[in-house]
Protein backbone atom coordinates (compact mmCIF):
# COMPACT_ATOMS: atom_id res chain seq x y z
CA UNK A 1 0.00 0.00 0.00
CA UNK A 2 1.06 3.20 -1.04
CA UNK A 3 1.10 5.51 1.85
CA UNK A 4 -0.87 9.42 1.29
CA UNK A 5 0.23 12.24 3.84
CA UNK A 6 -2.93 13.85 5.59
CA UNK A 7 -1.98 17.59 6.17
CA UNK A 8 -4.50 18.98 7.95
CA UNK A 9 -5.97 22.57 7.43
CA UNK A 10 -8.81 22.79 10.26
CA UNK A 11 -6.78 25.23 12.43
CA UNK A 12 -5.95 27.32 9.50
CA UNK A 13 -8.50 27.08 6.18
CA UNK A 14 -11.26 25.49 8.59
CA UNK A 15 -11.13 27.91 11.29
CA UNK A 16 -10.93 31.37 9.29
CA UNK A 17 -14.36 30.79 7.97
CA UNK A 18 -17.11 32.48 9.80
CA UNK A 19 -18.17 30.88 12.85
CA UNK A 20 -15.43 28.95 12.93
CA UNK A 21 -12.81 31.24 14.99
CA UNK A 22 -11.11 29.41 17.59
CA UNK A 23 -9.51 31.17 20.85
CA UNK A 24 -5.38 30.03 21.74
CA UNK A 25 -6.49 27.32 24.31
CA UNK A 26 -9.40 26.05 21.82
CA UNK A 27 -6.82 25.68 18.95
CA UNK A 28 -4.22 23.97 21.19
CA UNK A 29 -7.23 21.32 22.28
CA UNK A 30 -7.98 20.54 18.67
CA UNK A 31 -4.15 20.53 17.79
CA UNK A 32 -3.76 17.56 20.26
CA UNK A 33 -6.11 15.71 19.18
CA UNK A 34 -5.37 15.97 15.50
CA UNK A 35 -1.63 14.74 16.27
CA UNK A 36 -2.96 12.06 18.15
CA UNK A 37 -5.33 11.09 14.76
CA UNK A 38 -1.99 11.05 13.27
CA UNK A 39 -2.24 13.52 10.92
CA UNK A 40 1.31 14.35 9.02
CA UNK A 41 1.04 17.91 9.04
CA UNK A 42 -0.77 20.37 11.18
CA UNK A 43 -1.73 23.98 9.95
CA UNK A 44 -1.44 25.56 12.43
CA UNK A 45 -3.05 29.39 10.91
CA UNK A 46 -1.64 32.17 8.77
CA UNK A 47 1.35 33.74 11.57
CA UNK A 48 1.62 36.68 9.35
CA UNK A 49 -1.76 37.70 9.32
CA UNK A 50 -2.16 38.85 13.16
CA UNK A 51 -0.71 38.97 16.40
CA UNK A 52 -3.35 36.24 17.59
CA UNK A 53 -2.60 33.96 14.63
CA UNK A 54 1.04 34.38 15.23
CA UNK A 55 0.58 33.18 18.86
CA UNK A 56 -1.73 30.03 18.37
CA UNK A 57 0.59 29.17 15.50
CA UNK A 58 3.51 29.03 17.83
CA UNK A 59 2.02 28.06 20.66
CA UNK A 60 1.09 25.08 18.62
CA UNK A 61 4.67 24.72 17.33
CA UNK A 62 6.08 24.49 20.79
CA UNK A 63 3.34 22.12 21.93
CA UNK A 64 2.70 19.55 19.95
CA UNK A 65 5.29 17.25 19.23
CA UNK A 66 5.38 13.99 16.70
CA UNK A 67 3.80 15.64 14.08
CA UNK A 68 5.07 18.36 11.36
CA UNK A 69 3.44 21.86 11.94
CA UNK A 70 2.79 24.48 9.47
CA UNK A 71 2.26 28.30 8.98
CA UNK A 72 0.40 29.49 5.97
CA UNK A 73 2.73 32.52 4.23
CA UNK A 74 2.35 34.90 1.35
CA UNK A 75 5.37 34.75 -1.05
CA UNK A 76 7.33 37.08 0.32
CA UNK A 77 10.54 37.13 2.56
CA UNK A 78 9.02 39.36 5.46
CA UNK A 79 6.36 36.94 5.87
CA UNK A 80 8.58 33.94 5.70
CA UNK A 81 10.34 35.43 8.50
CA UNK A 82 7.27 35.76 10.34
CA UNK A 83 6.05 32.12 10.27
CA UNK A 84 9.59 31.40 10.39
CA UNK A 85 9.63 32.60 14.03
CA UNK A 86 6.20 31.17 14.67
CA UNK A 87 7.23 27.29 13.98
CA UNK A 88 10.60 27.58 14.64
CA UNK A 89 10.42 25.36 17.68
CA UNK A 90 8.01 22.52 15.99
CA UNK A 91 9.57 19.47 15.71
CA UNK A 92 9.18 19.32 11.87
CA UNK A 93 8.63 22.82 11.20
CA UNK A 94 7.19 23.31 7.40
CA UNK A 95 6.71 26.73 6.15
CA UNK A 96 3.37 26.70 3.38
CA UNK A 97 3.99 29.33 0.89
CA UNK A 98 1.83 30.67 -1.77
CA UNK A 99 1.31 32.76 -4.70
CA UNK A 100 -1.91 32.83 -7.25
CA UNK A 101 -1.01 31.26 -10.84
CA UNK A 102 -4.19 32.17 -12.88
CA UNK A 103 -3.96 34.75 -15.09
CA UNK A 104 -7.25 36.06 -13.61
CA UNK A 105 -5.98 36.59 -10.03
CA UNK A 106 -2.22 37.66 -11.49
CA UNK A 107 -3.99 40.17 -12.99
CA UNK A 108 -6.47 41.71 -10.78
CA UNK A 109 -5.25 40.79 -7.30
CA UNK A 110 -1.65 40.64 -7.40
CA UNK A 111 -0.97 42.83 -10.66
CA UNK A 112 2.04 40.78 -11.63
CA UNK A 113 2.92 39.30 -15.12
CA UNK A 114 4.30 35.93 -15.17
CA UNK A 115 7.79 36.40 -15.35
CA UNK A 116 7.36 38.31 -12.29
CA UNK A 117 5.94 35.49 -10.31
CA UNK A 118 8.66 32.79 -11.11
CA UNK A 119 10.93 35.66 -10.25
CA UNK A 120 9.46 36.05 -6.72
CA UNK A 121 8.73 32.49 -5.84
CA UNK A 122 12.28 31.55 -6.69
CA UNK A 123 13.74 34.25 -4.71
CA UNK A 124 11.25 33.63 -1.88
CA UNK A 125 11.48 29.74 -2.04
CA UNK A 126 14.98 30.01 -2.18
CA UNK A 127 15.46 32.60 0.77
CA UNK A 128 12.65 30.62 3.05
CA UNK A 129 14.76 27.50 2.59
CA UNK A 130 17.96 29.25 4.40
CA UNK A 131 15.58 29.44 7.09
CA UNK A 132 13.23 26.52 7.44
CA UNK A 133 13.95 23.15 6.24
CA UNK A 134 10.89 22.26 5.28
CA UNK A 135 9.35 24.33 2.40
CA UNK A 136 6.41 23.30 0.81
CA UNK A 137 4.47 26.00 -2.34
CA UNK A 138 1.60 25.96 -2.94
CA UNK A 139 -0.27 27.67 -6.12
CA UNK A 140 -2.81 29.02 -5.48
CA UNK A 141 -6.05 28.97 -8.18
CA UNK A 142 -3.80 26.56 -9.61
CA UNK A 143 -7.05 24.78 -11.55
CA UNK A 144 -8.17 28.40 -12.95
CA UNK A 145 -4.02 28.72 -14.17
CA UNK A 146 -2.67 27.33 -17.58
CA UNK A 147 -1.24 24.56 -17.49
CA UNK A 148 2.50 24.62 -19.05
CA UNK A 149 2.78 28.14 -17.08
CA UNK A 150 1.78 25.87 -13.80
CA UNK A 151 4.63 23.38 -14.52
CA UNK A 152 7.13 26.23 -14.56
CA UNK A 153 5.93 27.78 -11.35
CA UNK A 154 6.04 24.00 -9.70
CA UNK A 155 9.52 23.38 -11.11
CA UNK A 156 10.95 26.79 -10.62
CA UNK A 157 9.56 25.94 -6.61
CA UNK A 158 11.46 22.83 -6.40
CA UNK A 159 14.74 23.44 -7.77
CA UNK A 160 14.95 26.54 -5.22
CA UNK A 161 13.96 24.01 -2.66
CA UNK A 162 10.36 23.10 -1.85
CA UNK A 163 9.81 19.52 -0.87
CA UNK A 164 6.26 19.91 -1.42
CA UNK A 165 4.39 21.20 -4.18
CA UNK A 166 0.57 21.57 -3.91
CA UNK A 167 -1.88 22.83 -6.56
CA UNK A 168 -4.77 24.57 -4.97
CA UNK A 169 -8.51 24.24 -6.36
CA UNK A 170 -9.01 27.85 -4.76
CA UNK A 171 -12.41 27.87 -5.66
CA UNK A 172 -13.83 24.64 -5.74
CA UNK A 173 -13.65 24.78 -10.03
CA UNK A 174 -12.25 21.65 -10.94
CA UNK A 175 -14.19 18.37 -11.52
CA UNK A 176 -12.58 14.90 -10.38
CA UNK A 177 -11.83 14.13 -13.92
CA UNK A 178 -9.84 16.65 -14.50
CA UNK A 179 -7.95 17.05 -11.22
CA UNK A 180 -7.19 13.18 -11.98
CA UNK A 181 -5.52 14.31 -15.28
CA UNK A 182 -3.53 17.54 -13.81
CA UNK A 183 -2.45 15.61 -11.11
CA UNK A 184 -0.66 13.11 -13.95
CA UNK A 185 0.09 15.72 -16.19
CA UNK A 186 2.47 17.53 -13.46
CA UNK A 187 3.88 14.06 -12.46
CA UNK A 188 4.86 13.96 -15.65
CA UNK A 189 6.32 17.12 -15.91
CA UNK A 190 8.27 16.83 -12.64
CA UNK A 191 9.28 13.54 -13.03
CA UNK A 192 13.31 15.43 -13.40
CA UNK A 193 13.15 17.77 -10.81
CA UNK A 194 14.49 16.86 -7.92
CA UNK A 195 12.52 14.81 -5.19
CA UNK A 196 9.52 15.89 -4.02
CA UNK A 197 5.74 15.29 -3.31
CA UNK A 198 2.89 16.37 -5.09
CA UNK A 199 -0.64 17.47 -3.39
CA UNK A 200 -3.45 18.73 -3.69
CA UNK A 201 -6.19 21.19 -1.99
CA UNK A 202 -9.91 21.36 -3.00
CA UNK A 203 -12.71 23.02 -2.18
CA UNK A 204 -16.10 22.36 -2.03
CA UNK A 205 -18.21 24.53 -4.23
CA UNK A 206 -19.46 21.95 -6.29
CA UNK A 207 -19.72 19.85 -3.61
CA UNK A 208 -16.76 17.72 -5.02
CA UNK A 209 -13.69 18.73 -2.57
CA UNK A 210 -13.42 14.77 -1.43
CA UNK A 211 -14.03 13.79 -4.56
CA UNK A 212 -11.52 15.32 -6.39
CA UNK A 213 -9.23 14.84 -3.58
CA UNK A 214 -9.96 11.23 -4.41
CA UNK A 215 -9.42 11.41 -8.15
CA UNK A 216 -5.99 13.32 -7.16
CA UNK A 217 -4.89 10.35 -4.60
CA UNK A 218 -6.12 7.74 -7.92
CA UNK A 219 -3.47 9.87 -10.21
CA UNK A 220 -1.01 9.42 -7.55
CA UNK A 221 -0.71 12.80 -5.39
CA UNK A 222 2.03 12.11 -2.69
CA UNK A 223 0.05 14.47 -0.02
CA UNK A 224 -3.52 16.30 0.29
CA UNK A 225 -5.02 18.78 2.47
CA UNK A 226 -8.25 18.69 3.91
CA UNK A 227 -10.08 19.32 6.83
CA UNK A 228 -12.07 18.26 10.27
CA UNK A 229 -16.08 17.96 9.25
CA UNK A 230 -14.86 19.59 6.00
CA UNK A 231 -15.00 22.74 7.34
CA UNK A 232 -13.20 25.65 5.38
CA UNK A 233 -13.70 28.90 3.44
CA UNK A 234 -17.44 29.49 1.54
CA UNK A 235 -18.59 26.01 1.71
CA UNK A 236 -15.25 23.73 2.94
CA UNK A 237 -12.58 22.23 1.77
CA UNK A 238 -12.33 18.30 1.78
CA UNK A 239 -13.48 16.37 4.90
CA UNK A 240 -10.50 14.40 6.32
CA UNK A 241 -12.86 12.01 7.51
CA UNK A 242 -14.56 11.56 4.30
CA UNK A 243 -11.01 10.81 2.42
CA UNK A 244 -9.38 9.04 5.31
CA UNK A 245 -12.53 6.27 5.19
CA UNK A 246 -12.91 6.11 1.15
CA UNK A 247 -9.29 5.23 1.31
CA UNK A 248 -10.07 2.53 3.92
CA UNK A 249 -13.43 1.30 2.16
CA UNK A 250 -11.36 0.77 -1.09
CA UNK A 251 -7.98 -0.35 -0.64
CA UNK A 252 -8.79 -2.39 -4.02
CA UNK A 253 -9.26 0.90 -6.26
CA UNK A 254 -6.89 2.85 -4.57
CA UNK A 255 -4.36 0.53 -3.06
CA UNK A 256 -3.13 3.74 -0.46
CA UNK A 257 -3.65 4.22 3.23
CA UNK A 258 -3.32 7.06 5.70
CA UNK A 259 -1.59 7.00 9.15
CA UNK A 260 -5.01 7.91 10.61
CA UNK A 261 -6.29 6.06 13.48
CA UNK A 262 -9.89 6.09 12.14
CA UNK A 263 -10.98 5.47 15.59
CA UNK A 264 -10.56 8.93 16.29
CA UNK A 265 -12.38 10.42 13.68
CA UNK A 266 -15.51 10.79 15.38
CA UNK A 267 -13.82 11.99 18.84
CA UNK A 268 -12.01 14.17 16.82
CA UNK A 269 -15.13 15.92 14.91
CA UNK A 270 -17.24 16.37 17.98
CA UNK A 271 -14.48 18.26 19.97
CA UNK A 272 -14.59 20.27 16.73
CA UNK A 273 -18.53 20.56 17.03
CA UNK A 274 -18.02 21.27 20.74
CA UNK A 275 -15.39 24.08 20.49
CA UNK A 276 -16.87 26.01 18.14
CA UNK A 277 -20.13 25.37 18.77
CA UNK A 278 -21.00 24.48 15.16
CA UNK A 279 -22.90 21.08 14.64
CA UNK A 280 -22.38 18.95 11.94
CA UNK A 281 -25.60 18.23 9.07
CA UNK A 282 -27.37 14.96 9.91
CA UNK A 283 -26.79 13.80 7.06
CA UNK A 284 -22.89 14.30 7.09
CA UNK A 285 -21.09 11.84 5.62
CA UNK A 286 -18.66 8.99 8.78
CA UNK A 287 -19.52 11.89 11.22
CA UNK A 288 -22.87 12.78 10.95
CA UNK A 289 -25.82 11.85 13.76
CA UNK A 290 -27.37 9.96 11.01
CA UNK A 291 -24.35 8.30 9.33
CA UNK A 292 -25.28 4.74 10.95
CA UNK A 293 -29.17 5.79 11.31
CA UNK A 294 -31.15 2.50 10.10
CA UNK A 295 -35.00 3.80 9.82
CA UNK A 296 -36.74 2.00 7.11
CA UNK A 297 -37.45 -1.44 8.11
CA UNK A 298 -36.33 -3.34 5.28
CA UNK A 299 -32.73 -2.08 6.29
CA UNK A 300 -33.40 -2.45 10.17
CA UNK A 301 -33.86 -5.86 9.42
CA UNK A 302 -30.98 -6.40 7.06
CA UNK A 303 -28.55 -4.39 9.91
CA UNK A 304 -29.66 -6.50 12.36
CA UNK A 305 -29.06 -9.91 10.60
CA UNK A 306 -25.38 -8.67 9.54
CA UNK A 307 -24.64 -4.93 9.26
CA UNK A 308 -23.03 -5.46 6.63
CA UNK A 309 -26.33 -5.66 4.49
CA UNK A 310 -26.38 -1.73 4.69
CA UNK A 311 -23.12 -0.35 6.25
CA UNK A 312 -20.11 0.20 4.56
CA UNK A 313 -18.21 0.25 7.55
CA UNK A 314 -19.29 0.46 11.00
CA UNK A 315 -19.99 2.80 13.68
CA UNK A 316 -17.26 1.38 16.03
CA UNK A 317 -14.48 1.46 12.79
CA UNK A 318 -14.89 5.44 13.36
CA UNK A 319 -15.39 5.98 16.77
CA UNK A 320 -18.71 6.83 17.15
CA UNK A 321 -20.15 3.55 19.01
CA UNK A 322 -18.44 5.15 22.28
CA UNK A 323 -22.06 6.97 22.89
CA UNK A 324 -23.93 3.53 23.21
CA UNK A 325 -22.59 2.47 27.11
CA UNK A 326 -23.50 4.57 29.60
CA UNK A 327 -22.27 5.85 32.94
CA UNK A 328 -23.98 6.84 36.02
CA UNK A 329 -23.73 7.48 39.75
CA UNK A 330 -21.82 4.48 40.62
CA UNK A 331 -19.63 4.28 37.73
CA UNK A 332 -15.28 4.87 39.25
CA UNK A 333 -13.24 7.22 38.44
CA UNK A 334 -11.39 4.66 36.02
CA UNK A 335 -14.69 3.94 34.00
CA UNK A 336 -14.81 7.92 33.70
CA UNK A 337 -11.19 8.79 32.61
CA UNK A 338 -11.19 5.78 29.66
CA UNK A 339 -14.43 7.20 28.66
CA UNK A 340 -12.71 10.70 28.52
CA UNK A 341 -9.79 9.59 26.72
CA UNK A 342 -12.45 7.63 23.71
CA UNK A 343 -13.72 11.22 23.66
CA UNK A 344 -10.39 12.36 22.58
CA UNK A 345 -9.36 14.44 25.84
CA UNK A 346 -6.64 12.50 27.19
CA UNK A 347 -4.89 16.02 27.88
CA UNK A 348 -6.51 16.18 31.29
CA UNK A 349 -3.87 17.13 34.20
CA UNK A 350 -4.25 15.31 37.52
CA UNK A 351 -5.81 18.26 38.74
CA UNK A 352 -8.36 18.71 36.37
CA UNK A 353 -9.77 14.90 36.22
CA UNK A 354 -10.21 15.26 40.26
CA UNK A 355 -12.60 18.55 39.39
CA UNK A 356 -14.67 16.47 36.25
CA UNK A 357 -14.92 13.47 38.71
CA UNK A 358 -16.44 15.81 41.24
CA UNK A 359 -18.99 17.92 38.62
CA UNK A 360 -19.69 14.24 36.73
CA UNK A 361 -20.86 12.73 40.70
CA UNK A 362 -23.12 15.66 41.05
CA UNK A 363 -24.53 15.43 37.83
CA UNK A 364 -24.76 11.66 38.02
CA UNK A 365 -26.44 12.61 41.52
CA UNK A 366 -29.31 14.77 39.85
CA UNK A 367 -29.54 13.02 36.64
CA UNK A 368 -30.15 8.91 36.01
CA UNK A 369 -27.65 8.41 33.31
CA UNK A 370 -24.58 10.66 32.46
CA UNK A 371 -23.86 10.44 28.40
CA UNK A 372 -21.27 11.58 26.29
CA UNK A 373 -22.19 14.64 25.84
CA UNK A 374 -22.62 15.42 29.72
CA UNK A 375 -19.05 14.15 30.32
CA UNK A 376 -18.02 16.60 27.05
CA UNK A 377 -20.10 19.49 28.79
CA UNK A 378 -17.97 19.31 31.37
CA UNK A 379 -14.42 18.61 30.18
CA UNK A 380 -14.66 21.28 27.86
CA UNK A 381 -14.55 24.21 30.43
CA UNK A 382 -11.97 22.31 32.43
CA UNK A 383 -9.81 21.80 29.16
CA UNK A 384 -9.71 25.32 27.84
CA UNK A 385 -9.25 26.75 31.34
CA UNK A 386 -10.57 29.84 31.65
CA UNK A 387 -10.11 31.42 34.86
CA UNK A 388 -13.25 31.84 36.93
CA UNK A 389 -12.27 35.52 37.84
CA UNK A 390 -16.70 35.80 37.93
CA UNK A 391 -18.19 33.26 39.18
CA UNK A 392 -21.99 32.60 39.91
CA UNK A 393 -22.99 33.18 43.77
CA UNK A 394 -26.58 33.36 43.97
CA UNK A 395 -29.35 34.68 42.02
CA UNK A 396 -33.48 34.92 41.44
CA UNK A 397 -35.11 35.65 37.94
CA UNK A 398 -38.92 36.50 38.46
CA UNK A 399 -40.68 35.68 34.90
CA UNK A 400 -44.11 34.98 33.76
CA UNK A 401 -47.02 36.27 31.30
CA UNK A 402 -47.89 38.13 34.21
CA UNK A 403 -45.25 40.49 35.40
CA UNK A 404 -42.19 41.90 33.94
CA UNK A 405 -39.14 39.84 33.46
CA UNK A 406 -36.48 40.58 36.31
CA UNK A 407 -33.22 39.45 37.58
CA UNK A 408 -31.71 39.86 40.81
CA UNK A 409 -27.91 38.16 40.65
CA UNK A 410 -24.92 37.88 42.69
CA UNK A 411 -21.54 37.65 41.51
CA UNK A 412 -18.13 37.00 43.36
CA UNK A 413 -14.95 38.43 41.89
CA UNK A 414 -11.68 36.75 42.59
CA UNK A 415 -13.47 34.55 45.28
CA UNK A 416 -13.80 37.95 47.73
CA UNK A 417 -16.09 40.90 46.29
CA UNK A 418 -19.13 40.48 46.13
CA UNK A 419 -20.93 42.45 42.97
CA UNK A 420 -24.81 42.56 43.10
CA UNK A 421 -26.66 43.54 40.50
CA UNK A 422 -30.68 43.90 39.50
CA UNK A 423 -32.52 44.43 36.28
CA UNK A 424 -35.36 44.05 33.81
CA UNK A 425 -35.91 42.50 30.62
CA UNK A 426 -37.54 41.42 28.25
CA UNK A 427 -37.40 38.16 28.88
CA UNK A 428 -35.59 36.16 31.59
CA UNK A 429 -32.31 35.64 30.29
CA UNK A 430 -32.68 39.23 28.83
CA UNK A 431 -32.40 40.28 32.48
CA UNK A 432 -30.55 37.89 33.78
CA UNK A 433 -27.93 39.55 31.09
CA UNK A 434 -28.55 42.79 32.08
CA UNK A 435 -28.62 42.19 35.36
CA UNK A 436 -24.92 41.12 34.95
CA UNK A 437 -24.01 44.05 33.24
CA UNK A 438 -25.40 46.16 35.76
CA UNK A 439 -23.63 43.88 39.07
CA UNK A 440 -20.48 44.29 36.47
CA UNK A 441 -20.41 47.78 35.42
CA UNK A 442 -19.70 46.49 31.74
CA UNK A 443 -21.38 47.29 28.62
CA UNK A 444 -21.24 43.64 27.14
CA UNK A 445 -23.37 43.35 23.97
CA UNK A 446 -25.35 39.53 23.08
CA UNK A 447 -24.39 38.87 19.80
CA UNK A 448 -25.24 35.39 19.79
CA UNK A 449 -27.43 32.89 21.27
CA UNK A 450 -27.78 29.06 21.21
CA UNK A 451 -29.52 26.79 23.58
CA UNK A 452 -29.14 23.40 22.70
CA UNK A 453 -30.30 19.97 24.75
CA UNK A 454 -27.29 17.82 25.72
CA UNK A 455 -29.22 14.83 25.34
CA UNK A 456 -32.44 13.69 25.08
CA UNK A 457 -35.09 13.96 27.89
CA UNK A 458 -36.95 16.73 29.75
CA UNK A 459 -34.20 16.22 32.79
CA UNK A 460 -31.38 16.64 29.99
CA UNK A 461 -28.73 19.42 30.67
CA UNK A 462 -29.45 22.85 28.62
CA UNK A 463 -26.22 24.25 26.77
CA UNK A 464 -25.64 27.53 25.96
CA UNK A 465 -23.29 29.09 23.33
CA UNK A 466 -22.84 32.92 23.24
CA UNK A 467 -21.14 35.22 21.83
CA UNK A 468 -20.63 38.86 22.82
CA UNK A 469 -18.90 42.35 22.29
CA UNK A 470 -17.44 44.36 24.76
CA UNK A 471 -15.94 47.74 22.98
CA UNK A 472 -14.35 45.78 20.01
CA UNK A 473 -13.68 42.32 20.93
CA UNK A 474 -15.96 40.10 20.37
CA UNK A 475 -15.62 36.31 22.71
CA UNK A 476 -17.59 33.14 23.11
CA UNK A 477 -18.90 31.47 26.12
CA UNK A 478 -20.62 28.22 27.12
CA UNK A 479 -22.33 27.08 30.37
CA UNK A 480 -24.13 24.00 30.96
CA UNK A 481 -26.90 22.88 33.67
CA UNK A 482 -29.99 20.86 34.36
CA UNK A 483 -30.98 24.57 35.02
CA UNK A 484 -31.83 26.48 31.44
CA UNK A 485 -31.21 29.90 32.78
CA UNK A 486 -28.04 28.96 35.18
CA UNK A 487 -26.77 27.25 32.13
CA UNK A 488 -27.47 31.05 30.11
CA UNK A 489 -25.81 32.65 33.30
CA UNK A 490 -22.35 30.30 32.97
CA UNK A 491 -22.58 30.84 29.26
CA UNK A 492 -22.23 34.85 30.04
CA UNK A 493 -19.66 34.74 32.72
CA UNK A 494 -17.40 32.26 30.84
CA UNK A 495 -17.34 34.68 28.02
CA UNK A 496 -16.80 37.62 30.21
CA UNK A 497 -14.24 35.63 31.87
CA UNK A 498 -12.51 35.01 28.90
CA UNK A 499 -12.28 38.33 28.11
CA UNK A 500 -10.38 39.09 31.14
CA UNK A 501 -7.77 36.40 29.96
MN1 LIG B 1 -8.26 27.09 0.88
Amino acid sequence: MRKVEIFDSTLRDGEQAPGFSMNLSEKLSMARILAQLGADVIEAGFAACSQGDFACVKAVADEIKGVSVASLCRCTEKDSEIAWNAIKNAEKPLLNIFIATSDLHMKEKLDMTREQILERVAATVSYAKTLCPNIEFSAEDATRSDRNFLAQVLKTAVANGASVVNMADTVGYAQPWEIEELVAFMKKELADSNPHKLSVHCHNDLGLATANTLAAIKAGADRVDVTVNGIGERAGNAALEEVVMALKTRPDLYGAETSVNAKMLFPASRKLTMLTGCKVQPNKAVVGKNAFAHEAGIHQHGVMKNPDTYEIFHPEDVGSSIGRIILGKHSGRHALLDRIAELGFAELTEEQVKTVFEKFKILAETKKTVGDRDIEAIVRSEVLGIPEIYKLDKYVINSGNILSNTCNIRIVKRGDVFLDGFAAGEGPIDAAYNAINDALKKDARLLDYVIESVTGGTDAQGAVSVKIAVGEKTVKGYGVSVNIFEASIFAYLNALNALEE
